[in-house]
């Protein structure tokens, strides 16, 4: 069983769009400043963390507020900003892993060499009219595309519990099977329990009960076998009854989840002591997985130093 010692740097909260469930957004909240990427940087070497999981909502740089702060402070754009913040965390020691909602090849490919992994939940293949249009499956869709056409390592998942059912759930997952198929861009894919946050409108639905997760899980076994499958500990309750199918348990911080700030994760420790209890050995990894530590899918700033870590005995 793996999971990842993170920290986050939310690079905005603002975002063009209006998600039914979304807690995370805001209008004018501006870019995170210098300072503050020092400081959580510095705090993320104190604690211990490899993972510097970087994220944004969708396409903020079209937002003219944050054009004009991009332009003062000297980026030509947001993507220029996210390589800028990631080659920070680089230069401390971490292992940046970038998630800013869909991109085109042209723009993955832009940031690959400064990302060792990227990321982007399908969530679901059946659309919602009170989503972004970003949010459309058709967009998730071309962006995981074209994250394998960019050749970048990459996470994906689905969400359960806001509204789907089974025959989705397993749909959805037959359609990421599908995507890595034809380019094996997939390290991972979550199943990921939504949770409504603070500012959320969008009431939490009926859970996979346990033996839906389990199918879920066998079905993915069967689609993809090579592919990790990960559940957020912190999100889903259930999770240590399900630990006979799962692989990882995503990134475990001692900082707030960002993105779900009322769900904070045990220490490491108790997670270690329920893993051994069912007979399972938790291991830190990186946000690259073994499966794509390779020259073909890492540029070489990454390579040499995804390689030692494996060598120390990571994962
Ligand atoms: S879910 Fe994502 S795209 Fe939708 S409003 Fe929130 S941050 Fe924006």
């Amino acid at each position: 069983m793996t999971y990842s010692r993170s920290v986050t740097l939310v690079l905005t909260h603002d975002c063009p769009w209006h998600c039914a469930y979304c807690g995370f957004r805001s209008e004018h909240e501006g870019l995170l400043c210098e300072s503050e990427v020092e400081r959580i940087v510095t705090e993320a070497r104190k604690g211990g963390a490899r993972e510097a999981l970087i994220i944004s909502g969708e396409r903020p740089g079209t937002m003219p507020h944050i054009r004009d702060e991009l332009a003062r402070r000297g980026y030509w754009d947001f993507w220029e900003f996210a390589a800028h913040v990631a080659d920070r965390c680089r230069e401390a020691g971490l292992f940046p892993h970038g998630n800013f909602g869909r991109m085109t090849e042209e723009e993955l490919r832009r940031l690959r060499p400064h990302f060792v992994s990227m990321g982007m939940m399908l969530e679901s293949v059946t659309d919602h009219p009170h989503m972004a249009p970003e949010k459309k499956a058709a967009g998730r869709i071309a962006g995981i595309e074209a994250a394998g056409r960019a050749k970048v390592p990459f996470t994906s998942g689905i969400l359960v519990g806001w509204g789907e059912n089974q025959v989705s759930r397993l749909r959805s997952l037959r359609v990421l099977a599908d995507l890595h198929g034809q380019h094996g861009q997939l390290q991972e894919i979550l199943i990921q329990r939504y949770v409504a946050n603070e500012g959320s409108k969008w009431p939490a639905g009926s859970l996979p009960t346990l033996e839906e997760y389990e199918e879920m899980m066998d079905s993915w076994r069967e689609l993809a076998p090579e592919v990790a499958i990960q559940i957020p500990p912190n999100l889903e309750s259930r999770w240590v009854e399900l630990l006979d199918g799962l692989d990882d348990l995503g990134g475990i911080s001692w900082a707030k989840d960002e993105v779900n700030p009322a769900r904070p994760w045990e220490r490491v420790e108790h997670y270690r002591e329920a893993c051994a209890g069912v007979g399972r050995r938790l291991v830190e990894r990186l946000p690259v997985y073994e499966t794509h530590a390779t020259a073909e899918w890492l540029d070489p700033v990454w390579l040499e130093r995804v390689e030692r870590f494996i060598l120390e005995g990571g994962r």
